[in-house]
């Protein structure tokens, strides 16, 4: 028994992002990373949202911003749009997704486009740009 992962893809938790989160597995492509970010955002994992960016800007990130910020949005729903590489084989890749997520009682549609890349052999979020 497990609860729904929150990044909609319709697995439970723990056969989904929940590995990831707890660091036992590594998300094999730029997808099931930018989907484990956005669940990470909806449970406050704000250690894996650090650990998910490249090693250079880690350092400049703000946990207590990060906090925060995650805790004044529910992430209502995730929908990828798009993707470019990102695969097994590949050291980058590009990811555009739409997330519902609604603060202060207000929904709202985030839509980014991600770029990823390996680092060290893992996937890291490197920027993104948003769509307003
Ligand atoms: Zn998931």
């Amino acid at each position: 028994m497990s609860r729904p992962c929150p990044c909609a893809s319709k697995k439970s938790y723990d056969h989904c992002c929940g590995p990831f989160h707890a660091g036992t597995a590594l998300p094999a492509t730029a997808e099931l990373l930018m989907r484990s970010r956005y669940a990470a955002y909806a449970m406050a994992k704000v250690d894996y949202l650090i650990n998910t960016r490249p090693e250079a800007v880690r350092a400049g990130e703000n946990r207590e911003e990060l906090k925060e910020y995650c805790k004044s949005v529910v992430c209502v729903g995730l929908k990828i749009v798009a993707k470019e590489k990102g695969g097994k084989d590949d050291d980058t890749g590009v990811v555009t997704f739409h997330a519902s997520l609604q603060a202060q009682g207000r929904r709202s549609l985030h839509i980014e486009t991600s770029t990823f890349a390996r680092d060290q052999g893992k996937w890291v979020y490197v920027d993104g740009v948003v769509k307003h």
